[in-house]
């Protein structure tokens, strides 16, 4: 945010000093124009026609011609007038002129003929002197052009590049995403011994989060750890009102790069430019372009060239399918909002270089403060230090911090963004239900992790276990993954008597895997093995009648009910251990497999 201000101000900055040169090119244009055309009307009386001239030396009244070779400028004497006159000619002209005016000299006419070699220096500067118009305008136009490039929107097109001082130390929590990144730092640090080993780095980066969660930031360290240039530019920036040149930029911004390899590229809000290809309005073709240019730039990377590509987005959904192939963004890391343990550890970072007064605990603001991002924790601090300063503290208070976390608060209410505790209960207890169900249930995978942090849409998540590669799932499996499924939404039915809409995405997922059940895997007692394929051809569910349309819909009702009744009864039959799983999750946040175990014990 910082960074883009005084962006912003080197660019109006920048903007300012172009206007100017342009008002004095335009200034000095003007000025020529009319000396150029004064000019020649005060020699308008010095002036002699050509037709004038040849009628004047036929007449005999001419004495003396001058002419100089390479001018079209040729001087006359008339014998009965004081002053030279001076007869502008056409390059043709003067060649037919010299023809005649010899031709006069060899026939013995009295005319005297001067012909002097080239001066130079003053041929030169006539040139120049008649090419300078031209010149200022190719030079105004040049300059109209530039600061349209960086005038719109206030924003520069022109690709950051920094020497990023900013390391993995700098950024708290996000072990795991560290830990996924030290191979990129290593590649960054030292190519030729990946390339040896014939190891193969993901050239591009996609960091899925939420505004503020430390995907720049993450970025900055890579480089500064690298010791390597960053060079950054913003996704929207590569939108703007000419076709074509978000594509040039993007291959600007991309032969940058090359030049001062090894380095890090970083696209912000990729969605602006990367989104979804389907309408065919001007806008989007010219996204189309920009978007083209980008995986044309990513295909053809070098090996010799060490450049790692990052992009950031909070809508990787959204994204071109093109752009996660093989050789792009292949790599994905979601950087999830902080659980309690980060939250403590980034107010520890932004606690570097304030005062504080003993009674201030960033253990207790960190429990206060779940769902915040790492932005919103420095702004925290950063407004506590603010409120301080005005009261004129030695040292910030704890009244001051708790000040700034309301006022921050308030922000983010209006954004609602902040989650109240009657949400937090329902989360706890919905997570709680899918980990309690499931961990009865045979067939289902073990809990990797439950969590009351919200991540995309969803308020918090079950992890399980990924499993040895199945080739098949049985019914059983897939009756029981519906019970799972359901288990967050039987434990707000059963413990809260209230149902939210927090189970959305569950019902959605278990509905779409009942209705395979019964159409693509044939496991309906009643249909028996058929599949419909309702997707490539609407008309097939048509064909076989409205009856087995019917039948089919009571099918999938019966699955779902059925393990909708299932849940309920775990979730009664295991009251004390999920009040005991929601209970710590509250306290938590976050609970791993093992503290799951414990608990279900
Ligand atoms: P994003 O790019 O995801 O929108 P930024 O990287 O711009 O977020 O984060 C904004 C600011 O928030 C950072 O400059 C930093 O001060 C603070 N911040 C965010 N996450 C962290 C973190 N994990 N550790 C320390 N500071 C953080
Ligand atoms: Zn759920």
């Amino acid at each position: 945010m910082e960074e883009n201000k005084k962006n912003n101000e080197k660019n109006t900055k920048k903007q300012y000093l172009l206007l100017a040169v342009a008002i004095i090119l335009m200034a000095v244009l003007a000025v020529m124009i009319y000396f150029t055309t004064t000019n020649s009307k005060n020699a308008d009386d010095k002036k002699i026609a050509y037709t004038d001239l040849i009628k004047e030396i036929n007449d005999g009244k001419v004495e003396k011609v001058e002419m100089t070779v390479g001018s079209t400028n040729v001087k006359v004497k008339l014998k009965d007038e004081e002053e030279e006159k001076t007869s502008i000619m056409t390059s043709a002209q003067v060649e037919a002129f010299t023809e005649f005016i010899q031709k006069k000299v060899e026939e013995g006419n009295d005319v005297i003929l001067e012909q002097k070699p080239t001066n130079v220096i003053v041929s030169i500067s006539t040139t120049l002197f008649s090419l300078l118009p031209t010149l200022l305008l190719v030079a105004l136009i040049i300059l109209f052009f530039k600061m349209q490039g960086i005038g719109e929107k206030g924003k520069i097109y022109d690709s950051e590049t920094t020497k990023s001082k900013i390391t993995f130390d700098d950024v708290a929590g996000l072990e795991e995403e560290k830990h996924e990144m030290i191979e990129i730092v290593d590649f960054l640090k030292n190519p030729e011994r990946f390339d040896k080993m014939g190891a193969k780095i993901p050239r591009g980066v996609l960091l899925c989060g939420q505004p503020g969660t430390g995907k720049t930031l993450i970025a900055k360290a890579i480089a500064g750890q690298a010791k390597v240039p960053f060079i950054s530019m913003s996704g929207s920036e590569f939108i703007e009102m000419f076709a074509g040149l978000g594509a040039s930029r993007v291959r600007k911004l991309f032969e940058k790069a090359k030049k001062i390899s090894p380095c890090i590229i970083f696209i912000d809000e990729i969605d602006a430019i990367g989104s979804r290809r389907n309408s065919n309005s001007g806008a989007e073709s010219e996204n189309n372009q920009t978007l083209n240019q980008l995986l044309v730039e990513m295909d053809g990377f070098d090996t010799e060239e060490t450049i790692i590509v990052l992009a950031a987005t909070n809508r990787p959904e959204m994204l071109d399918k093109a752009l996660l192939r093989p050789g792009r963004f292949d790599r994905r890391i979601t950087i999830g909002l902080p659980d309690m343990r980060g939250r403590e550890a980034i107010l520890n970072i932004h606690a570097k270089g304030k005062v504080f007064a003993d009674d201030v605990n960033l253990k207790s603001i960190a429990e206060d403060t779940a769902g915040f991002t790492g932005a919103d924790l420095a702004n925290i601090l950063n407004e506590a230090a603010i409120i301080a300063t005005i009261n004129e503290h030695e040292a910030i208070t704890n009244k001051d911090i708790e000040d700034a976390v309301k006022k921050v608060t308030v922000g983010l209410e209006k954004q609602s963004r902040v989650i109240s505790d009657k949400d937090k209960r329902l989360t706890a207890y919905h997570e709680a239900g899918h980990a309690i169900v499931s961990s009865t249930l045979e067939t289902q995978k073990a809990v990797k992790e439950v969590s009351i942090i919200p991540r995309g849409v969803a308020g918090g998540y079950t992890m399980y276990k990924s499993d040895e590669d199945k080739c098949y799932i049985s019914k059983t499996e897939m009756e029981e993954k519906l019970v799972a499924l359901l288990g967050g939404r039987a434990a707000e039915k059963i413990v809260l008597n209230d149902i939210s809409t927090g189970a959305s995405n569950d019902i959605e997922v278990a509905t779409d895997i009942a209705k395979n059940m019964i159409t693509k895997y044939g496991m309906s007692e009643s249909l028996g093995p058929i599949s419909i394929n309702t997707e490539n051809d609407p008309y097939e569910l048509q064909m076989l009648g409205e009856k087995f349309g019917d039948a089919i819909g009571a099918e999938v009702k019966i699955l779902l009910d059925t393990a909708y009744e299932r849940a309920q009864r775990l979730i009664i039959q295991n009251r004390d251990k999920l009040d005991k799983v929601a209970e710590e999750l509250l306290k938590k946040e976050v609970i791993s497999a093992e503290e799951f175990q414990e608990l279900i014990k």
